[in-house]
């Protein structure tokens, strides 16, 4: 032992350091701490978390958020050389778990390990979403309406499923309060309620983009909240007075809507086969659409005539060939009828 050897003071052992050895200064630092209880507070309706006052909709399960939680709760000194977390959960009640924890790591260069237990509190509280929902808080209601005629089936389907489809798409994009509260069909069409003027506006953008019309937005004030001012938003979407595939008699013939656009459609006439735009002034009636046509068998053709067979009445009646209108006996074709007359769908 030469004489500049050192020493440490605490336990009296050789160093090669000034003052304390490697082994006292690891065993007088509480290196690493734990919390006693944590809380993961979740909405018993919809399965949203709530982080940091922040609710969002998860996919994960309750082991994989308890794990996250734990590993949050642990603290351990920055001069711990490779930091190791053991842990393994039992659940105490439906509210409680308990985590048992073990850490390890290298601190100064000797091996340190140390335990700990950590309560989880599974506390249940009412999202902002379910709490809008359950009462009855809304934003806007989405009026489908049609000129002069109430919406078809078809257009209220397609309205309904677009609904569907802007709620799945903005939830999934984080967007939480765009949902829709209600969905009712009325005499007059479909009212679609909404949670925000975001969804609102979109709905009505995309109703008007698939089946024509315009929209036209009404903000009404309901009150004030923290010193801003709260509408609520009627968005009157009016659909065309014809929609795509109508039939119509213009001068006694017939035709289908191939397009709607402002104050103009674009047809195809039946009686010679040409397509062209006409006002939507000539339509002397709409008769009917070409979705709803009914199958019907032709029962023989001669020269420009054909007898087709009514799917009602079971009466053969005879119909007018239409220039570059192909027949055959014992095909089929789609008809629609004008008051008793059979009209045939191209
Ligand atoms: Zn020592
Ligand atoms: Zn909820």
């Amino acid at each position: 032992m030469g004489i500049t050897d050192r020493f440490c003071p605490k336990c009296g052992q050789p160093t090669e350091k000034e003052g304390l050895c490697d082994r006292c200064r690891a065993g007088g630092l509480q290196w690493f701490s734990c919390e006693h209880r944590v809380e993961s507070i979740h909405c018993p309706a919809c399965g949203s978390l709530k982080q940091a006052g922040v609710w969002s909709d998860t996919e994960r399960v309750k082991d994989d958020i308890a794990d996250e939680l734990v590993r949050n709760s642990v603290h351990v000194h920055p001069d711990v050389k490779f930091p190791d977390l053991k842990i393994r959960i039992r659940d105490l009640s439906q509210n409680r778990s308990r985590a048992y924890v073990t850490v390890s790591g290298t601190l100064y260069g000797q091996q340190v390990e140390g335990a700990c237990e950590i309560d989880i509190a599974w506390v249940k509280e009412q999202c902002d979403r379910c709490n809008r929902i359950s009462g009855s808080y809304y934003e806007g209601v989405v009026q489908v309406r049609a000129e002069d005629r109430r919406p078809s089936p078809y257009e209220i389907k397609v309205a309904a499923a677009l609904a569907e489809d802007a709620e799945s798409s903005l939830q999934t994009g984080g967007e939480r309060l765009s949902f829709i509260s209600d969905v009712t069909e009325t005499k007059d069409g479909l009212d679609i309620v909404v949670g925000s003027q975001h969804i609102g506006l979109l709905l009505a953008q995309k109703i008007t983009a698939e089946l024509g019309g315009r929209y036209t937005t009404h903000p009404k004030l309901v009150g004030e909240k923290a010193g801003r001012q709260l509408y609520r938003i009627t968005y009157s979407v009016r659909l065309p007075r014809f929609q795509k595939n109508d039939v119509i008699r213009l001068k006694g013939r017939y035709a289908e809507v191939l397009q709607v656009e402002p104050h103009n459609l674009r047809i195809l006439d039946f009686s010679d086969g040409m397509v062209r735009s006409i006002r939507e002034d000539d339509v002397e009636k709409r008769i009917g659409n070409s979705r709803d046509a009914r199958d019907a068998l032709v029962a023989y053709t001669d020269r420009d005539m054909a007898g087709i067979i009514d799917p009602v009445s079971s009466a053969t009646i005879e119909h007018r060939k239409g220039k570059n209108e192909i027949l055959e006996a014992g095909c089929h074709v789609r008809v629609l009828y004008d008051g008793d007359r059979l009209v045939v769908v191209r």
